[in-house]
């Protein structure tokens, strides 16, 4: 299959023009035409010799999403499902703030590391995202913009829709470079934040890219027993091997770390879990950052939101504590824009289908 050619950085895009008989000033000319102009056809790439044009549609491609649904919220939110070229289904969120608009990205068909409480977490990974795709979720909502004619740029990326990042680390670095590029799309790095569930390992790696990109670390409880329960990763990488990994991060980057905590009722938001988190916190505040989450309630999943008093009473503890923190704002939540949300009920409609099918033949 051909490959995308959105997955190539500008140095690997350079090296193949090279090896194939091209001037080193094309790889140039090409990111202008894909991240400037934003063309979708080789063929519009006009001051690129014909040769060079005949190589590039031999080898590559640039579109192989197809937008199958596009929801759009009364925030503004906008919900993206993308068909991938082997027909698997994967979305893309465009968010709207005062300081810009966000676009987040998925990295994986479906995700393995099973978190109880999340809707991607039930249907298992069936593949990673190559580099291309999740460039390519980025330029399609680019794209979008583009056709309103109003002039408005992606200026935030989060990496947080399906899927865990640092399982699919180097496809990842690659989609990091790409975005980042001050040829191509000129993303700020600190406008970029990744969100891992805690691959101790990946993060030892990550602080020595050397790259200035945000992390953010799903952390939902303050001690082993309760992290074990709602996210098994826990097991592999418990809080005494993630602790370290956290500490050297931050020694190396001197980079603030976002902590998520998803606030699920009578589970984690007590008070006591509040002291605890402050407690694990407590000699990284000056480096720390809380973000509650109100729970999105997942079909057949067994937790409920919290109550408004003890997503209250948790925040204010931190607070006290002298944890920096803040509940998120949630978007597009009249449109399942909620992690993984609108695919599961997609591939649940599918299904469905499928049966009643099988009924009537
Ligand atoms: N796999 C990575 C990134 C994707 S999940 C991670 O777990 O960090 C991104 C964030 O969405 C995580 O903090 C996750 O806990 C949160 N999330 C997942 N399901 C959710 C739900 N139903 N409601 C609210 N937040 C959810
Ligand atoms: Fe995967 Fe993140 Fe969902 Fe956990 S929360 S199952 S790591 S996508």
């Amino acid at each position: 299959m051909k490959q995308s050619i959105y997955g190539l950085t500008f140095d690997q895009l350079t090296e193949w023009l090279v090896e194939h008989g091209e001037k080193k000033f094309r790889s140039k000319q090409v990111w202008d035409w894909l991240y400037q102009k934003r063309i979708t056809q080789f063929s519009e790439m006009k001051n690129v010799n014909p040769s060079c044009i005949d190589k590039l549609t031999e080898h590559f491609t640039i579109e192989t999403l197809t937008e199958e649904i596009k929801q759009e919220s009364k925030d503004g939110t906008i919900k993206f499902l993308f068909k991938l070229d082997d027909g698997n289904v994967i979305e893309t969120v465009l968010m709207r703030f005062n300081y810009g608009l966000s676009v987040c990205v998925t990295t994986q068909v479906g995700c393995n590391i099973g978190c109880s409480f999340c809707a991607s977490g039930i249907l298992r990974k069936s593949r990673d995202l190559t580099s291309g795709e999740i460039v390519e979720q980025i330029m399609q909502v680019q794209q979008h913009l583009d056709k309103q004619g109003k002039d408005e740029r992606v200026s935030h990326i989060v990496v947080m829709g399906i899927g865990e990042p640092f399982d699919n680390y180097d496809n990842l670095i690659d989609f990091l470079h790409v975005v980042n590029d001050q040829k191509g799309l000129s993303i700020g790095a600190r406008h970029i934040t990744v969100s891992t569930s805690g691959i101790a390992p990946k993060m030892y790696e990550f602080a020595d890219e050397g790259i200035q990109i945000n992390l953010a670390l799903s952390i939902h409880a303050p001690n082993n027993e309760l992290r074990s329960q709602i996210m098994k990763i826990n097991k592999a990488y418990p809080l005494e091997k993630l602790m370290p990994a956290i500490d050297y991060y931050l020694e190396k980057t001197n980079r603030r770390i976002t902590f998520e905590y998803i606030l699920l009722r009578d589970v984690n938001d007590h008070v006591k879990e509040a002291h605890q988190l402050a407690d694990l916190l407590m000699d990284k505040k000056h480096l720390s950052y809380v973000n509650l989450i109100p729970y999105n309630p997942v079909a057949d999943h067994p937790y409920e939101r919290s109550e408004k008093e003890a997503i209250l009473s948790f925040y204010q503890t931190l607070m006290d504590r002298g944890i920096k923190c803040g509940v998120r704002t949630e978007h597009g939540t009249d449109i399942d824009a909620a992690c993984g949300q609108l695919r599961s009920k997609q591939i649940e409609k599918e299904k469905a289908r499928k049966r009643k099918q099988a009924q009537v033949n």
